[in-house]
């Protein structure tokens, strides 16, 4: 048998209502751990997964996933003895020597008072032995090794980083609109970060963008589904929406009105889905759809508050987040986005609200518009990784 024990984050500053987010995160936890046999346990601001050795793989996975632990160890477990205690100290001191650490600190905690030696005293038993192969330094140490002496005792280190965050499913949903790109999965991100369920939607103008385009933005939805747990993709067919605009809408408008489309789509949606709010990519100034002012004419025609999550970061703080939930290399594959092949040479860069509603009252495509979500196709993303495909109308928020 392996034991993990996970630090809670942020959800420790909560209130009275602390519990609730403690029994989202061990519902999630077990959710991601289901089929396999492992026992959770949550105990004063610690998560404990104890599952057999063979199944390590998919526990150490949940925990480099799960939103609301800000760090895990594998923690080994011995008897309520000191010389145990000094023993299996010793051993995860080997470990993290041959890592490289030159420097260490231990920090004991007895939970259980009836263990005949104090915090200090356990401190200092433990590190005797430890200095043959490293240097005691309590003020900024390359690694500190934790004793926790309980019903049994817990001793490990600090060597993984947790997503940190609030456990999915305590702030409410929000609909995402998902594109192939770098930005819009890291918004996603950010939300369930924030403890936010995300449905997504994707706009999908075949044969302008291939069937690869699409999916991209599978895998995509299936790498947010590793933090999110469940996440819902809807394909809408969007080429005619899009030859609309072309005929239609003045050249210079035509990425602003597809955006503007977008959100009437959104609109339905979102109240399909019961999102309280629509979530995308966009972050100011990036391209020329969203400058202020075009931002101000997409919101308009939201009829749920818009997030943007990236809003206030650049490209670097983007990729690197990119790059943590291992969506970069997904994203900067070449397939075209719809949007690339309509882009209009000399987009307009400060709409006017007036305008937009004047020029969309023009284009007439509410009913394809309403057509193009009628034609969804749904699929489910499990952290499991087995996606399921709804070809037709069977749309999981109706029941
Ligand atoms: P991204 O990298 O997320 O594609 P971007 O920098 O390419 O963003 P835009 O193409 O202007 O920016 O898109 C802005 C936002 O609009 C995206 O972040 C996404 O939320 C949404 N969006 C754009 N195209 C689509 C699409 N085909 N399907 C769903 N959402 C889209
Ligand atoms: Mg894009």
């Amino acid at each position: 048998m392996v034991t993990y024990l996970a630090k809670l984050g942020e959800l420790t500053l909560k209130g009275s209502n602390l519990h609730e987010f403690e029994h989202l995160l061990m519902r999630n936890t077990k959710k991601c751990l289901a089929g396999i046999d492992a026992k959770v346990i949550l105990h004063a601001g610690r998560m404990y997964i104890t599952c057999d050795e063979k199944d390590s793989e998919k526990a150490e996975f949940t925990l480099n996933h799960i939103l609301g632990i800000t760090g895990w160890a594998k923690a080994e477990t011995c008897e309520k003895t000191i010389e145990d205690i000094k023993k299996t100290v010793y051993m995860i001191a080997e470990r993290l020597a041959e890592k490289g650490c030159k420097t260490f600190k231990i920090q004991a905690k007895r939970a259980e008072k009836n263990f005949p030696m104090n915090s200090y005293e356990i401190c200092c038993e433990a590190a005797g032995d430890v200095e043959k192969l490293m240097k005691v330094d309590v003020h900024n140490p390359d690694c500190v090794i934790y004793v926790e002496v309980r019903e049994q005792v817990y001793v490990y280190s600090d060597e993984n980083v947790g997503c940190r965050g609030l456990p999915v499913g305590c702030s409410g949903k929000g609909l995402l609109l998902l594109s192939g790109g770098l930005d819009s999965p890291v918004a996603g991100y950010r939300m369930l970060r924030r403890g936010m369920k995300i449905e997504c939607v994707y706009y999908h103008s075949y044969p302008y963008t291939s069937e690869e385009a699409q999916k991209k933005v599978e895998d995509l939805a299936q790498k947010l589904a590793y933090y999110g747990i469940t996440v819902y993709l809807n394909v809408i067919p969007f080429t005619e929406v899009q030859m609309e605009i072309k005929k239609k809408a003045p050249e210079a408008w035509s990425t602003l009105m597809l955006r503007v489309c977008m959100m009437k789509v959104a609109n339905i949606l979102a109240a399909r889905c019961k999102a309280q709010c629509i979530i995308t990519g966009e972050s100011l100034g990036q391209v020329a759809s969203q400058t202020i002012e075009n931002m101000n004419v997409t919101e308009h025609f939201a009829e749920f508050p818009l997030l943007r999550p990236l809003c206030g970061l650049d490209k670097e703080e983007i990729i690197d987040t990119a790059n943590f939930i291992d969506t970069y290399e997904t994203s900067i594959l070449p397939y075209e986005d719809c949007c690339v092949l309509f882009s209009p040479k000399h987009p307009v860069l400060r709409g006017r609200i007036e305008d937009a509603e004047e020029i969309y009252k023009n284009l007439e495509v509410d009913e394809l518009i309403q057509k193009s979500f009628d034609d969804r196709k749904i699929i489910k993303f499990t952290f499991s990784g087995e996606p399921d495909v709804r070809t037709d109308k069977e749309d999981p928020n109706e029941a």
